[in-house]
């Protein structure tokens, strides 16, 4: 009965700056035995679902072909959001199979487990090609796995902060996914500190009983972990955050600030996907209409659209959704970052709080905290391998990113990583790159985007949109 190989705890929306020996102590002693990854990013739009597609598949969006949390599809004639695995299903059966564009890594190793205490939209895109099982509160595969966990444990209800939950998936991976069902790769979806940060920001009493609360978990988990399993040792631990998030400075209700221009529904289309927001259209002209009226508004921030001239978008004032990794087949026509900017709120609560705020769009879940746009309190998130694999007291400056966790998977499996955006992580010595600022100006608007480039790959700093 062996251990697995690798077991990956993802924390969803910790932030690598909230990283601390007060709050993640725990965390911190994983570092100090394994490799740090300093320069981590994630993937834009910085949304749960989308950082999942990067994080099975190792591509950017245009690749894996998940846009935002919501999105329009033109097959079901509707815009879905991508929380529920229900409205999953049905855009796949609407497209005739192929939810994801790419394999996740549960397909190229053939197997493993994902247990979440996310939502069953987040847990079915990390099984997206059905080849691991998955256990989540209603979201089982197979099926009938729903009934066996609910004999092994109760599931609880979800609390602010979700601690229980937490601790649910922790114990039902001891309890019963690592000696039932012996994965060699078992994944661990943990919905905090995301689920307290978008009540809270990051910042306050909640938000450090989160934090804590959810390293306190891990901390545990590892110690039963190492004391019930002989060969513990064997087994590399890959713990992350799939994106950061910044403070809430306002909740913008797009259909309303948008009611002037005719023909939503009909010729125009909008998803959200909280601090981003998707835009469809067949015609230019409603296209050229939209740059315009949200070139006009102070919570609009970088606009992408399909790929022009070089850096620039088709649409004139935009760059390329290629630029950072969201263009292809399923791209939205246009897509917008909310804007951000550096430093505090006025009025907001700073006990312990975290530079960095955010426009948010209103069906973000709280109206202390969002993420999904492209500031580098969004884009920068946490990696630490600990295990045979990472030489312990490794510090890694070089970058690395959401896309790096498949190939990394992949890698310790001992499987191919060909194909992918992302590289194996398991060399640390990796170049150290550089930074590339691409501008694009416009009529009294200028768009700025940073990348660090290191051997052909590149993972996304930063985009801004600043107006004369
Ligand atoms: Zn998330």
């Amino acid at each position: 009965m062996a251990s697995p190989r690798v077991i990956a705890i993802q924390f969803d929306g910790l932030r690598a700056d909230a990283l601390s020996e007060q709050s993640t102590p725990n965390l911190l002693a994983a570092a100090e035995r394994g490799a740090w990854f300093r320069n981590h990013h994630s993937t834009f739009p910085t949304s749960t679902r989308v950082c999942v597609s990067s994080l099975a598949t190792g591509v950017y969006p245009e690749k894996h072909g998940l846009p935002g949390n919501s999105l329009f599809s033109r097959e079901l004639g509707e815009t879905i959001t991508t929380g529920r695995h229900e409205n999953l299903l049905a855009w796949e059966r609407a497209m005739g199979g192929c939810l994801l564009l790419r394999d996740t890594f549960f397909e190229r190793v053939g197997g493993g487990a994902i247990i979440s205490a996310a939502s069953s939209g987040s847990a079915w895109l990390w099984n997206a090609g059905r080849a691991a099982r998955l256990i989540h509160p209603v979201a089982a595969y197979p099926a009938e796995e729903r009934e066996t966990i609910e004999e092994v444990r109760e599931i609880p209800a979800g609390g602010e902060p979700d601690l229980d939950r937490c601790a649910w998936v922790l114990d039902l991976a001891l309890d019963y996914v690592i000696p039932k069902l012996e994965p060699a790769v078992l994944v661990i979806h943990l919905s905090e500190p995301d689920s307290t940060q978008h009540q809270e920001g990051a910042a306050g009493a909640v938000h450090r009983q989160a934090l804590e609360g959810v390293d306190r978990l891990f901390g545990a988990f590892w110690q039963k972990f190492q004391s019930e399993r002989d060969d513990w040792s064997q087994t590399n631990l890959l713990l992350f955050s799939d994106h950061g998030v910044v403070a809430t400075a306002g909740m913008i209700d797009l259909e309303a600030e948008l009611a002037d221009l005719p023909g939503r529904g009909d010729s125009w289309q909008v998803a959200h996907s909280e601090g981003a927001a998707l835009f469809y259209a067949e015609s230019e002209k409603t296209l050229l209409e939209l740059v315009a009226f949200l070139q006009t508004k102070d919570w609009a921030g970088p606009l992408f659209s399909k790929d022009g001239e070089g850096i620039e978008g088709a649409l004139p004032g935009t760059m390329s959704l290629g630029l950072a990794g969201c263009g292809g087949a399923r791209a939205p026509d246009l897509l917008m970052g909310f804007q951000w900017g550096d430093g505090f709120l006025r009025g907001e609560n700073r006990e312990g709080a975290l530079p960095g705020w955010g426009y948010s769009s209103v069906n973000n879940k709280g109206s202390g905290g969002t993420h999904g746009s492209c500031s580098p309190y969004e884009l920068r998130n946490f990696l630490i391998g600990a295990g045979p694999a990472f030489p312990a007291g490794a510090r890694v400056n070089a970058p690395t990113g959401n896309i790096d966790l498949a190939p990394t998977i992949l890698s310790l499996m001992g499987k191919e990583t060909c194909g992918l955006d992302g590289e194996a992580l398991t060399s640390v010595s990796r170049g150290r790159g550089e930074e590339r600022v691409y501008r694009v100006d416009s009529k009294g608007f200028a768009q700025t985007l940073s990348r660090a480039e290191v051997d052909g790959r590149f993972y996304l700093n930063f985009a801004r949109l600043e107006k004369a």
